[in-house]
């Protein structure tokens, strides 16, 4: 756990969240934000920062599959979804805990901005 990190406390169970799945190594949650009806945030327990600090690809594919079978779940499966790892400043990334976003609910628009 990393000190001062929100994702860590929210795995801590220290702050409220709206939990939607647990794993042994994922939590998945409703971003407080929501930018489309359905926002889900899939985060590692264990804290990394971003995508660069990653060793253990599979712990990226295990959120990729968690977040689709949320999809499935939340019945955007069929009409689609976008999954959006940001990274870094350009990549819009604000909190530093590796986190996916799953965005379906609506007709997403493509560039992103
Ligand atoms: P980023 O911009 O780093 O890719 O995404 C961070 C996301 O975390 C944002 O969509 C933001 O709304 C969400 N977020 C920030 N703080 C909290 C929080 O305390 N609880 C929840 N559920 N989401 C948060
Ligand atoms: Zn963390």
């Amino acid at each position: 756990m990393a000190a001062d990190c929100i994702f860590c406390k929210i795995v801590a169970g220290e702050i409220p969240a709206t939990l939607v799945r647990r794993t042994d190594r994922l939590v998945a949650f409703r971003d407080v934000s929501p930018q489309a009806p359905v926002h889900v945030l899939v985060i590692p327990t264990e804290h990394l920062a971003s995508l660069a600090e990653v060793r253990d690809g599979g712990l990226v594919g295990e959120m990729l599959m968690l977040a689709r079978d949320i999809a499935r779940d939340e019945k955007i499966a069929d009409d689609g979804y976008r999954v959006v790892l940001n990274t870094n400043k350009n990549g819009g990334q604000t909190v530093f805990h590796l986190h996916l976003h799953l965005l379906g609910g609506r007709r997403l628009t493509w560039p992103p901005g």
